[in-house]
């Protein structure tokens, strides 16, 4: 499960490879939005005359089944283990065994 400010990399698409923070997370459609990953300049138009239109740089969202987990330990994208610890669900990385 991919929370907010997890770092993720993209693991298809134009994006493959690269490494971001997680901004959002929309879980009931399974989306993410990841820092600098899926960007679109998105032209914005003048709002009164003689200004200038603006080019602004917008995250859209990606599937999460596209991203996976960095591990801030190992460095790698891993697969995440969970396990309890009395009540507490801790996430845990499959490689090197720390804490997510
Ligand atoms: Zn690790």
């Amino acid at each position: 499960m991919i929370k907010k400010n997890d770092t993720v990399q993209i693991m298809v698409g134009k994006d493959l490879g690269k490494q971001g923070k997680v901004l959002s997370v929309d879980s009931p459609n399974n989306r993410v939005v990841v820092q600098g990953v899926n960007v679109f300049k998105k032209h914005q138009r003048p709002k009164k005359q003689g200004e200038k239109g603006e080019v602004v740089s917008v995250s859209r969202s990606i599937n999460a089944s596209n991203v996976m987990l960095v591990c801030n330990s190992c460095g790698k994208p891993v697969r995440a283990g969970y396990r309890y610890d009395g009540d507490a669900k801790i996430r845990y990385c499959k490689k090197c065994k720390s804490l997510l």
